[in-house]
């Protein structure tokens, strides 16, 4: 008889847990060591090291990260940018180029932008949704190609299934940020992605108290990158690793709850003669709708809108708010609220910004696990102050 793999909600549980458990403990303890005793190895990157990101912190979320979003392989790292980093520096090489989606998270674009090309590797933007336009953005020195699931802040979904078949065909490194959808909404690794990438930041913790960050997938490139890492010195500490392993085991519950409490916002908010567009995956007004629904599980809990009377009537909403917080970051329990054009996207030019459609009175929300209905009664309030 062959076991039957256990559904996502068991894994998060259990996945990477110790057997036998340690003296017993059923919460995996923190190891506060910096260094191990030397057992016979006879590689450096096997020393037992919290920065070689091998001690049993490292590797008990590591085996849950990898169960989750059933891949081979995954590692923790320091933040969600030292995962990007660390990937993009592990697999390309002076000469290289990438392809890679627009309208990416900040720090990721900024990072290809401006720091890549001192290291010899160059970029060509390509629009997630037409795969038709792709072939002739290739070079021969392409090497990989780079999307995220949902896209900040105007909540995207481009053609995620075309991805790994274009990289399939061209041998390419095919890799996704899936922050914004965490492994309970999509899990890439099924889908044929070389990697998925997270901000552990956000969903994966939950609790808005730690920046962690995760690189999932093939076990070949995970070792790879964790080389890389390595010597880049993102590891991320034990700490931390434990507080992340612990956030995880509730992944399920709050991201069920996200995604419930986040259609009824956004429906609402939809039908509200104050608010003049929303965007949200699971809304049947959106470009992606069908999509999302045939690949997501849920449609997350971000969405962004814009309320009559533009900036001015933004800013006034966000102060009347009384719930949600004023801050930037997402994925937590607690709402949080933001203008885009202020904060994730405060670096880009404004001209750019309005070409891919990010308005200054774009307002982003994070919804949390308050109750939908005391957030609606706030933002119903908020919108009259408006
Ligand atoms: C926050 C975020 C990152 C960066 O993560 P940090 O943990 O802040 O380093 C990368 N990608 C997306 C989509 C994010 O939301």
């Amino acid at each position: 008889m062959t076991k039957k793999k256990p559904r996502i909600e068991t894994q998060l549980i259990h996945a990477g847990e110790p057997r036998p458990l340690i003296c017993g403990a059923v919460s995996l303890p923190i190891f506060q060591s910096s260094t191990f005793e030397y057992a016979g190895q006879d590689s450096y990157h096997d020393l037992k090291y919290i920065r070689l990101n091998n001690t049993p912190n490292h590797v008990a979320v590591g085996e849950k990260l990898a169960a989750v979003e059933g891949a081979e392989a995954a590692l923790a790292t320091a933040s969600g940018m030292a995962a990007i980093s660390a990937v993009l520096l592990g697999l390309l090489k002076s000469g290289d180029r990438l392809l890679a989606q627009e309208c990416l998270y900040g720090g990721t674009h900024d990072f290809i932008t401006q720091d890549l090309p001192s290291f010899g590797i160059e970029v060509d933007f390509i629009d997630a949704d037409r795969p038709e336009t792709w072939q002739a953005k290739l070079t021969p020195t392409t090497r990989l190609i780079y999307v995220e699931t949902i896209t900040n802040p105007l909540m995207q979904v481009g053609d995620l299934l075309a991805v790994p078949a274009f990289a399939r065909e061209n041998g390419l490194v095919s890799v996704i940020d899936n922050t914004f959808a965490s492994p309970f909404n999509f899990r890439p690794p099924e889908h044929g992605y070389d990697l998925s990438l997270h901000s552990g930041t956000k969903y994966l913790n939950g609790h808005s108290d730690i920046v962690a960050g995760a690189v999932v997938g093939k076990n070949d490139l995970v070792e790879r990158i964790t080389r890389t890492l390595n010597h880049l010195g993102g590891a991320l500490d034990p700490h931390a690793c434990f507080l992340l392993h612990r956030g995880l085991k509730t992944l399920a519950v709050r991201m069920a709850r996200q995604n419930d409490s986040a259609l009824l916002i956004a429906r609402f908010l939809e039908g509200h003669p104050k608010v003049v567009r929303v965007n949200y995956p699971g809304l049947e007004s959106h470009p992606a709708f069908e999509r999302a629904r045939h690949l997501f599980a849920g449609a997350s809990g971000m969405i962004s809108f814009e309320v009559d009377g533009g900036v001015a009537a933004a800013d006034r909403f966000i102060d009347a708010c009384t719930l949600p917080i004023s801050a930037p970051s997402l994925g937590g329990v607690e709402s949080l609220i933001t203008r885009p054009a202020t904060t994730s996207h405060a670096g880009m030019a404004p001209e750019e910004r309005r070409r891919l459609g990010i308005s200054d009175s774009l307002i982003r929300l994070s919804v949390g696990l308050e109750a939908a209905e005391d957030l609606i009664e706030d933002f119903t309030q908020a919108l009259r102050a408006a």
